[in-house]
């Protein structure tokens, strides 16, 4: 990106969660209400929040982030029943509110008139989200606006899920960063939209289709998630298009030919062993049970092979960490698709531009 845009004077602000958050939310609430950026903690990835109703702090959150103009922000709202003011909200909405909300949950809604269509990607609808990080959610009710907020990090990057990632790409080009500690669940939201009775999954999250279809019988999922979209198509979607959580090394997924394979564990061990044998610098992404035989510069777990709360949760910072090593080659192991497995594995396979090898 363009060294000279490099000029502000980011103010960070750290947390102290033994004291009253208001005080300490003062500084960045009054930036947000004047126009400016302020990058906040959420427990999904941090945000970089401008006021969702003014169409030059959006023109600023997409120059900041160099991100395409037609790539719509998420609007976020400090309580539930904000939605009706910015977008023509229905029963199902409301449903969606009662089971998750405040959470790691958007709903796409017609847009209203307010919200101006720079911070919508020119899109007629709004994703709407009210999210559970208490940080988040007084910084909104004490700017007083609705904050749009696409994810702290410069287009292309990983997603932050740490203050320091939002400092590593946009110091210098913001007002403000809040520093609330390390993301919970370290993916994105899940982005549903509201299509008549039924919900169409547009980005898989925390909030699994197992538990949408606990509220509405029929969830469906979008191509975007699993495929790559076949040339020309426009996605539901628009960042689907963009090539995402890209490392700067070429990764590969490992996955198991038969998900049952008891020996799976084995013989990721000796593909890995066989790659850190041709070249001791490749970069490996494995579990914790994989560790003890693996030797080589850049072998990181991702948290026992059971614990996909621990795999979400560290993946875009073991990604970020490979950025910063000289790994031409990145070789990850991944699980089920069953609960957030679903949506890691959306995000791995856009890291690896869908290259999977299956053992
Ligand atoms: P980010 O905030 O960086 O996680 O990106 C937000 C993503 O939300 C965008 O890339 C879109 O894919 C999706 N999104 C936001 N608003 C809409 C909308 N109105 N319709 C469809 N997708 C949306
Ligand atoms: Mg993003």
């Amino acid at each position: 990106m363009d060294k000279a845009k490099i000029t502000m004077k980011t103010e960070l602000i750290t947390i102290d969660f033994t004291k009253p958050l208001a005080g300490q939310l003062t500084l960045p609430a009054e930036i947000l209400a004047g126009g400016g950026l302020v990058a906040f903690p959420t427990e999904t990835v941090y945000g970089l929040g401008g006021n969702a109703l003014d169409a030059d702090a959006a023109g600023k959150i997409y120059a900041a982030k160099g991100r395409p103009s037609d790539n719509p922000l998420i609007v976020h709202i400090a309580r539930p029943s904000d939605a009706e003011k910015y977008a023509y909200t229905n029963a199902l909405y409301e449903k969606l509110a009662k089971a998750f909300m405040p959470g790691p949950l958007t709903v796409v809604l017609p847009k209203r008139e307010n919200v101006p269509c720079s911070v919508t990607g020119g899109l007629m609808t709004v994703g709407i989200r009210c999210p559970g990080d208490p940080v988040a959610r007084e910084l909104i009710r004490l700017a007083g606006v609705p904050i749009a907020a696409p994810s702290a990090n410069v287009s292309g990057r990983p997603s932050p899920t740490a203050a320091s990632h939002v400092a590593d790409d946009l110091n210098g080009r913001i007002d403000c960063i809040i520093d609330g500690g390390e993301a919970e669940v370290g993916l994105e939201s899940t982005i549903v939209k509201i299509d008549g009775e039924r919900l169409i999954l547009l980005r898989p999250g925390a909030i699994t289709p197992e538990m949408l279809r606990a509220v509405c019988e029929e969830v469906v999922l979008d191509n975007g998630i699993l495929d790559r979209l076949p040339e020309g198509k426009a996605p539901e979607a628009p960042g689907m298009k963009y090539r995402h959580y890209a490392p700067r090394a070429r990764v590969h997924l490992l996955r198991a030919k038969d998900e049952n394979d008891d020996t799976f564990d084995e013989k990721a061990i000796a593909f890995f062993r066989e790659k850190l044998a041709q070249d001791p610098s490749v970069g490996i992404l494995c579990y914790d049970e994989h560790l003890p035989f693996l030797q080589g510069a850049h072998v990181y777990s991702y948290g026992e092979k059971a614990d996909d709360r621990a795999h979400s949760h560290l993946l875009f910072d073991c990604l970020r960490r490979f950025d910063e090593t000289d790994a031409a080659a990145i070789y990850a192991v991944v699980g089920k698709t069953e609960g957030i497995g679903l949506a890691l594995y959306n995000r791995m396979l856009k890291a690896s531009a869908y290259t999977v090898i299956y053992i």
